[in-house]
């Protein structure tokens, strides 16, 4: 520890820009949320780095996308390697950085960033295209897929390397070179993955990093004319921003915005199981997962004793410092979320609501180098109308309400009546009445008795407004590259 009167030192990181690491001038303060304090300086760059990204990525682009899918791969799987070889510091630098527990990130966050490049590395060598014969004109009609150009990506700060490379991945799979922004909040796994790059073959310009806010580089980079294309996940507000910003240049575009998911459980359900996974559903990675359960439907006949299970295993559900293995849930992302969070539960209650645990019922007892983090103890509501903000908008924090229903109408209607559509759950053994509800629900993913079991070659994405798009094994394929119709006559 340095004396007080010696000054601190910080982790500070550098842009990564045709293959070198590039120092920035100026500098935003990033916080580890367990502790409350800075730790590390992130580069805020601006049009002159978005500018020297762009130009990089430009140049690498037509070696790159001249490799087949084959040596391309090559690189992805090397790539892969290496994160796992370098797995463990991976995850506590995630863990330090967002504030989820290191076995989240050693569990999920960093072997599916691994994965990610394994899978795109495999999945883009088994694409056909389509054919179609016109014998009575002598005509044989084709399509081909070209990559885009440079793929201009943008993440958030709830799964930082993990859906980074869930965009890196598919975009240089397909021959296309990349600048990449990740959440200001969230930057230190994308710069370290910045200096394995080399090593795993990924020519100079192929992947470009560049850090920064999103009002200054984000923005700089959704408007840059060299960039046709942008994949962005974050919040529906950011997204409406974005749209507008590249409506000007036809660029295409793929969102994966906010959710407000959805769990039907009807009486027939295997109620340990149900609420086993709906406690996960709800608190996973301290609620900020963009699938994340938030309004629990509940059918009358069993609400009751629901509930009672529901709040005995939240309660259970153990909040506090990262590194210890005991706890559930680590810090939220930063002070201004953790009061957002808060004041979704201060809402509730002065809309006559009951809090059965969590927010102002149980206190936190954490070390003392974790009293001023951002911890949030796992929150359950009920007696909330389905008007009220808490119910309608996406609170992303550990925080879930509790309903009753009394048919299966009803659920539907009431799951389906917010303005979002990302994921939904729906608990009975009655399979007609899954494949009903299935049907019916407004939710690009819909989970019966589970929750987020994912393929990665099933199209994910969202409805209304959690998102334009889908990205996933063919999806993403499709989305990165251009198809063309071509006609020959002989
Ligand atoms: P955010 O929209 O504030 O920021 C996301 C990214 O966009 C960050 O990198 C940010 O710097 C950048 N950005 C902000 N303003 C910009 C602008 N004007 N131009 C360009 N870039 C800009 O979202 P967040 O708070 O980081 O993340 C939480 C949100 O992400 C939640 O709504 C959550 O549901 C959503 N999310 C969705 C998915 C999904 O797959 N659907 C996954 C994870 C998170």
């Amino acid at each position: 520890m340095p004396k007080s009167s010696e000054p601190r030192s910080y982790l500070v990181l550098e842009n990564y820009i045709g293959g070198k690491f590039v120092s920035c001038g100026n500098h935003i303060d990033s916080y580890d949320p367990s502790t409350g304090e800075v730790y590390c300086k992130v580069p805020d760059s601006g049009k002159e780095e978005v500018d020297a990204a762009v130009a990089a990525a430009k140049e690498a682009f037509p070696h790159w996308s001249a490799r087949s899918p084959q040596q391309r791969g090559d690189v992805l799987n090397k790539l892969a390697d290496l994160i796992e070889a370098n797995m463990e510091d991976l995850v506590q630098a995630e863990s330090k950085d967002q504030g989820k527990t290191v076995t989240f990130a050693r569990t999920v966050d960093i072997p599916r960033s691994a994965y990610n490049f394994r899978f795109f590395a495999s999945s883009v060598l088994h694409h056909t295209t389509d054919c179609s014969q016109m014998d009575h004109m002598g005509c044989l009609n084709y399509t081909i897929r070209c990559p885009v150009g440079v793929a201009g990506l943008i993440s958030p700060w709830n799964l930082p390397l993990y859906l980074l490379t869930w965009k890196i991945a598919p975009a240089i799979a397909t021959g296309n070179t990349v600048v990449a922004k990740p959440s200001e909040m969230t930057s230190v796994t994308a710069w370290m993955m910045c200096k394995l790059l080399e090593e795993a073959g990924v020519p100079p310009g192929v992947v470009n990093v560049v850090f920064g806010t999103g009002q200054r580089a984000g923005d700089a980079l959704v408007g840059h004319p060299d960039v046709p294309l942008i994949s962005f996940t974050g919040s529906t507000a950011t997204a409406q921003r974005i749209t507008e910003r590249s409506a000007p240049y036809c660029k295409k575009i793929s969102l994966e915005l906010g959710g407000k998911n959805p769990a039907i459980i009807f009486a027939d359900a295997d109620l340990e199981q149900c609420v086993e996974t709906t406690i996960r559903s709800s608190f996973s990675n301290q609620g900020e997962i963009c699938l994340c359960t938030s309004r629990i439907y509940v059918e009358r006949s069993i609400y009751s004793e629901f509930l009672e299970k529901f709040v005995a295993a939240a309660r259970k559900w153990k909040t506090g410092a990262p590194s210890d293995p005991s706890n559930n849930n680590g810090a939220l992302i930063s002070k201004e979320h953790l009061e957002k969070v808060r004041s979704f539960v201060a809402l509730a209650k002065s809309e006559g609501a009951v809090i059965h645990c969590g927010e102002g019922v149980n206190h936190l007892d954490l070390p003392k180098v974790n009293k001023s983090g951002y911890f949030m103890p796992p929150t359950v509501i009920s007696g909330i109308p389905d008007s009220s903000r808490v119910m309608q908008e996406e609170i992303f924090g550990p925080v879930t309400c509790v309903c009753p229903f009394d048919t299966e109408d009803e659920a539907v209607a009431r799951g389906n009546g917010v303005r979002y559509g990302l994921s939904a759950t729906v608990w009975s053994r009655d399979v007609g009445r899954v494949h009903r509800l299935a049907q019916r629900l407004q939710a690009g993913l819909v989970w019966t008795n589970c929750w987020l079991v994912r393929d990665l070659n099933l199209p994910f994405g969202g409805m209304k407004h959690s998102g334009v798009g889908r990205e996933g094994g063919k999806d993403s394929y499709h989305f990165f590259t251009e198809v063309k119709s071509i006609t020959i006559k002989h």
